[in-house]
């Protein structure tokens, strides 16, 4: 007998019908010969209404008061989701974080899993009942209640599986998988049948809406499977595993040189000119950005030949971090001693992404020379073992995904229906 872990996301759960759907699903699992353990979403946009609320009182909610309010939303969805399991003749119960044994620090808002004491879940399961836990949700030392910080509820049910020992972690929302392109931009993208955890985990933080990526994280960690599908239909989705398994899907082929591409128009770049070329000049000014909170990706530096003694350093970040990064340079710019700083929030990143990549040579060249018959001009590169990235003008990002798509042979022989879903 398997365990199955679901979690469905707040657009599964929308409205009563999407509640009936669900509960069908899960019932129609248990029937199959399976145990299931069920994380749920808040319904629809209830998460976001609650913020709206909380700002409609006041200005500066209080993070502990906060969680409180967030929390209820998980709520209402795992109590009529019990509900209307129970109805359809499988006794199944509703399980808050606390109850659960969700055990968290105590960041509010952001708060990280300690560990988790599944002892009354396991009870439910072996007298062949259901559970059904809120998600994203905790408790910290002081019995007060914490959540994850927003999207939390994929952790909630890796950290659940892993707990548990779960066959399988199915994430349930309104896309069908995680496809080799996103299909609003390149209508030839494919849905991908596997992919590794490393893989996930880059495309997630290279622009692709997939996961939370703790989420993945913690699956790669215990090495949870994953397998990412749409609650309206009963489609096979993308199953995300660690590399020997993933090896099934490739036969006896090599593994996929490109997995997929992903890209990012949320970013922006900023240039600090006139750096004294010093050791520890770096140091100061990433200091001075890492203290302003922000987190940045791609670094440039280069010591302009006709300027000895003075560096040039561009680095990415995102847009939302611009400001507060700018402010912090600013504010302490005699002591960093640069000339000028250039901020540019039109530019995008455009990632290549795939483990065959490490045993491939060619995959730059070929990839500079898709990009260079499009006439798109590369701004910087960054790369890792297995991802090439570009920042490209922004205006550009579109058509770079679809000639790079196409050289690497990933375009489908049909269009993908594109699919309007929020991932959710
Ligand atoms: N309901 C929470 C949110 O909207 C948690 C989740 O959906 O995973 O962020
Ligand atoms: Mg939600």
């Amino acid at each position: 007998m398997s365990l199955i872990v679901q979690k469905f996301g707040g657009s599964s759960v929308a409205d009563a019908e999407g509640i009936h759907r669900v509960a069908k699903r899960i019932v129609d699992t248990h029937k199959a010969g399976n145990n299931v353990v069920v994380v749920v979403s808040a319904m629809g946009d209830t998460t976001d209404e609650l913020i709206d609320l909380a700002a409609s009182v006041t200005d500066q909610p209080t993070a502990r008061e906060m969680d409180i309010l967030l929390t209820a939303g998980e709520r209402i969805s795992m109590a009529l989701l019990a509900m209307a399991v129970t109805d359809l003749g499988v006794p199944a119960h509703a399980f808050t974080g606390r109850q659960a044994g969700l055990h968290t620090d105590a960041a509010y808002g952001a708060a990280s899993i300690v560990g988790v004491v599944p002892e009354r879940i396991a009870r439910t399961i072996q007298d062949g009942e259901i559970a059904i836990i809120a998600g994203f949700q905790g408790i910290n030392r002081e019995n007060d209640v914490t959540t994850l910080g927003r999207g939390g509820s994929d952790t909630t049910a890796v950290a659940f599986a892993a707990a548990l020992r779960a066959d399988v972690c199915e994430i349930y929302s309104d896309v069908d998988g995680v496809f080799t392109a996103d299909p609003r931009v390149a209508p030839a993208a494919r849905q991908i049948p596997a992919l590794t955890y490393e893989e996930t985990l880059e495309m997630a933080a290279h622009g692709t809406k997939i996961l939370h990526l703790r989420a993945v994280e913690y699956a790669r960690r215990y090495d949870v499977p994953l397998h990412v599908r749409s609650s309206f239909s009963t489609k096979e989705g993308t199953w995300i595993v660690n590399e020997s398994a993933r090896s099934r899907w490739d036969g006896n082929n090599e593994a996929p040189v490109i997995s997929g591409i992903s890209h990012d128009t949320s970013q922006a770049k900023i240039t600090i000119t006139g750096v004294p070329d010093k050791p520890g000049a770096a140091a100061r000014i990433f200091q001075t950005v890492a203290d302003a909170g922000s987190s940045i990706d791609m670094i440039v530096q280069n010591v302009p030949v006709n300027m000895p003694g003075s560096a040039t350093i561009s680095f990415t970040l995102p847009i939302a971090d611009v400001k507060r990064t700018i402010t912090a340079l600013d504010i302490n710019k005699a002591e960093l001693g640069y000339d000028k700083l250039i901020q540019d929030d039109g530019v995008g990143i455009l990632s290549l992404i795939g483990t065959g990549m490490r045993s491939h040579p060619g995959v730059t060249a070929k990839f500079f020379a898709a990009l260079a018959e499009a006439g798109i001009n590369i701004d910087m590169i960054s790369t890792s073992e297995i991802r090439i990235s570009a920042v490209l003008d922004a205006d550009d990002v579109a058509e770079a995904v679809r000639v790079v798509h196409s050289a690497f042979d990933l375009d489908a022989e049909e269009e993908a229906i594109v699919y309007g879903g929020t991932g959710r």
